[in-house]
């Protein structure tokens, strides 16, 4: 070969490689997750976007808000929220809400009343319309609250507390109340611990429980396929014993970029892959939207402009 093919050939090699690894970056972050089985064959994509598009399915968006909690479930054109992020995150909730054509919840819970999950609440309550709302029973003294209370009382909703062990049902979701306190002093202790079964698949949302309501519940049916971890990661939460009882296959860590609280905690991080479980971050992929049609998960991630502190 002659000295200048050579160097044609090279360059030739390089321009591939470089558009290789190109192709490899954008395709990584194109995302749609298959999680139930590595080999992924053309049928299989078929079958995960049916799931993906089909209106019957379950839905749940757990939104980018930083720091912050805000889950929106959906099933069968019926919603429910868990949490409304900060203050400053209310507006955006609502425009992204109406922009997926929700009227009215057929639920909406406050896990506890720190402003990182009922910031955004009031704005919530004052565009929707809202069959059942439901927080702990404890007043607290602070704006954020207050405002929950005149807006509520506004559109005439009732403010309820469901109970320990109490079920209720949105579509085919099934959903329970493993917990929820009365602590005026540590409101993290008083924060709701739902259970949502749909058809054979589980999640578990926890809003900010520390280990102390964790080990409360040890004995009940905790096992669940997706838990949102509890308060951002923060390594007073997610002990190794609730961490076993649950052994899900999928976290999410709903947590701010850079937040002054080192959330997500290492240690905590360490403890889910030790276990295997996959993790999804709203501060490293923004939105991250579940479907399920009862046996399978899919994640996909989506950009939404919900996190009002950005
Ligand atoms: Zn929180």
């Amino acid at each position: 070969m002659r000295q200048e093919q050579k160097i044609l050939l090279r360059k030739a090699i390089i321009l591939i490689l470089i558009l290789l690894v190109t192709w490899l970056y954008n395709n990584k972050f194109e995302s749609i997750y298959l999680t139930e089985n590595d080999n992924i064959d053309l049928k299989q994509i078929e079958e995960t976007k049916e799931v993906i598009n089909s209106a019957d399915n379950l839905k749940i968006y757990f939104l980018d808000v930083g720091e912050a909690d805000s889950i929106l479930i959906e099933n069968n054109g019926e919603y429910m929220l868990i949490d409304a992020g900060n203050n400053e995150d209310g507006k955006n909730l609502v425009e992204f809400f109406k922009s997926l054509g929700v009227e009215k919840f057929k639920y909406v819970i406050g896990t506890h009343a720190h402003e990182d999950h009922i910031g955004g609440m009031d704005d919530i309550i004052e565009n929707f319309s809202i069959e059942h709302f439901y927080m702990p029973n404890v007043i607290v003294n602070n704006k954020t609250f207050e405002e929950i209370l005149i807006s509520l009382d506004a559109k005439n909703i009732a403010f309820e507390t469901p109970n320990i062990d109490s079920t209720f049902t949105m579509a085919e979701s099934k959903f329970v109340i493993l917990y929820i306190g009365n602590d005026k002093e540590d409101l993290n202790m008083d924060s709701i611990v739902l259970k949502l079964n749909y058809k054979n698949t589980s999640y578990l949302f926890t809003g900010d429980a520390p280990t102390d309501i964790e080990k409360e519940i040890l004995n009940k049916d905790l096992k669940s396929d997706v838990l949102k971890i509890g308060h951002h990661g923060s390594r007073y939460s997610t002990s190794a014993q609730f961490l076993k009882a649950v052994h899900p296959k999928y976290a999410i860590i709903s947590v701010g970029k850079d937040n002054e609280h080192y959330h997500p905690h290492k240690v905590i991080l360490d403890k889910l892959i030790r276990i295997g479980t996959q993790v999804y971050r709203t501060d490293l992929e923004g939105t991250i939207l579940l479907t399920s049609d009862g046996n399978n998960i899919y994640f996909e991630t989506i950009k939404t402009n919900t996190n009002g502190g950005d």
